[in-house]
């Protein structure tokens, strides 16, 4: 990938915005604002500036131009750690698509995907979990998502495995000084302190693998399936969390009448509910169209992350008998007189889905139902390429402990240097060297 040559971008989401950015970094980025702009700044801060109106908007009489805020940052501090300039623009998508063009026209490139972040990693201003981190804060869709990659953009992940890391460059480099004086018959660790090392590493990285979520997880959207009798209220309470707020995203109908399902936003994210109707025992049925909705009403339920049943509280409405236990229990209609609550350990809120009230306190529980497990900011969460990475380093340490007994330096070296290649591709370092060079020089083998 060339990263020497000056690329554009628009950074602002696409759609309408009182502002809109576009970016440039690269060696031309000044020079290029110097062409599009009367009063070029050059030293970094932000100005209050106008840019030249792009040619093709700019009739013959009409020079006018453009209000803008400059940003200027230059190498190597910056977001790319290159020169980079930022034009904030009146939100009109021609104007700045305009130009965005006029700068391609003048020597810039259209920036790919992600290039400027990736500018950041390839001159080392972050490191490739860093780099997903910003990838993923951009598409969070929830809370958690959010928070995971908050940790990962901290930087967390490498806080973590530099010391396993270390340990391991530190074992490799007692070995490998072994192999070098094998003639004068010089050891350096023994197979009882290697395999003590080994053990503290696997440890490491197996604790690191148990205290973490999954990120796919977490961008996974939580579904509630909501049961009851025929009457119980499900519909209006369906539409009453649809309603409130205004949040639905988009209210679906399914294929058949028997499940209606909508999104909806609660504080920490998006939840999808689902109206299961059609559980309820069948009677006369010749071609078995109640029978194939039970059992689609069925696989609903055991789909669903978590079961609410809704019960007519103000008849004596026994809890349905379900494959598995409801999470939550919705006692309906309490704007009549009530029945009294049946005993049982499920939590249980008592509402009127009809005239709105204690909906609430049901999507308060919904969200902690939802996302309230996830609730400690601490959690850190691995990818799939993290996994496969630490998995390959486990079973490179796995080989080399097997290697320990038949006393072969040479092949446990190498199983040493693919488990550290292994977590050096994490976070995106090729070769171990440096962390080899900065032990090697930190302790004196007399040679
Ligand atoms: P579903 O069959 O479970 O979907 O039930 P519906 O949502 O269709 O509601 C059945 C009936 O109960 C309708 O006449 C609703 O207006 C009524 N209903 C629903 N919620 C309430 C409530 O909170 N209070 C009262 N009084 N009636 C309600």
């Amino acid at each position: 990938m060339n990263i020497e040559d000056t690329i554009v971008a628009i950074s602002s989401a696409v759609g309408p915005a009182a502002r809109m950015i576009v970016r440039l970094s690269g060696p031309k980025a000044i020079a290029l604002l110097s062409q599009i702009c009367e009063q070029a700044p050059t030293e970094p801060g932000a100005y209050r500036t106008p840019v030249r109106t792009p040619p093709s908007l700019a009739f013959s009489q009409d020079r006018s131009s453009i209000p803008a805020w400059i940003y200027v940052f230059r190498a190597p501090k910056s977001y790319t750690a290159q020169d980079l300039v930022e034009l904030h623009l009146p939100g009109n998508p021609l104007l700045v698509r305009l130009i965005v063009e006029d700068l391609v026209r003048r020597g810039a490139r259209h920036a790919e995907p992600g290039e400027f972040t990736s500018r950041a990693y390839l001159n080392g201003r972050l490191d490739l979990t860093e780099a997903e981190g910003v990838a993923m804060t951009i598409s969070a869709g929830n809370d958690a998502e959010l928070q995971a990659a908050r940790q990962l953009l901290s930087g967390e992940l490498a806080r973590r495995l530099k010391p396993i890391m270390e340990r391991l460059a530190h074992g490799l480099a007692l070995l490998e000084a072994g192999i070098d004086f094998v003639e004068e018959d010089i050891s350096f660790i023994s197979a009882a302190q290697l395999r003590a090392r080994l053990d503290g590493i696997e440890q490491g990285i197996n604790d690191l693998l148990q205290n973490t979520a999954r990120i796919e997880r977490l961008s996974h959207e939580p579904r509630f399936a909501l049961v009851g009798r025929p009457n119980a209220g499900k519909s209006t309470l369906l539409n009453a969390l649809a309603r409130h707020d205004r949040a639905v995203v988009s209210p679906v109908a399914g294929t058949t009448r028997d499940a209606l399902s909508v999104r909806i936003a609660l504080d920490r994210g998006m939840v999808t509910i689902i109206d299961v109707a059609g559980l309820e025992a069948v009677g006369y049925d010749p071609h078995g169209i109640h029978a194939q909705m039970q059992d689609r009403a069925r696989r609903t339920i055991e789909e669903a992350d978590f079961v609410i049943q809704v019960l007519d509280a103000s008849e004596d409405d026994a809890p349905l008998d379900l494959s598995r236990a409801p999470d939550l229990i919705v006692r309906n209609k309490s704007d009549l007189a009530l029945k009294p609550r049946p005993p049982g350990g499920v939590p249980t809120i008592d509402l009127s889905a009809l005239y709105r009230t204690n909906l609430d306190v049901l999507e308060r529980k919904l969200s902690a139902l939802a996302y309230g497990l996830r609730d400690s900011g601490a959690t850190l969460a691995l990818g799939a390429r993290h996994l496969q990475a630490l998995d390959d380093s486990l079973a490179s340490l796995t080989h080399a402990r097997s290697s320990i007994d038949t006393g072969a330096a040479e092949l446990i070296a190498h199983d040493l240097r693919e488990a550290l290649d292994a977590l050096g591709r994490i976070l995106g370092q090729v070769t171990p060297d440096d962390v080899l060079g900065r032990i090697f020089s930190s302790f004196c083998i007399g040679k």
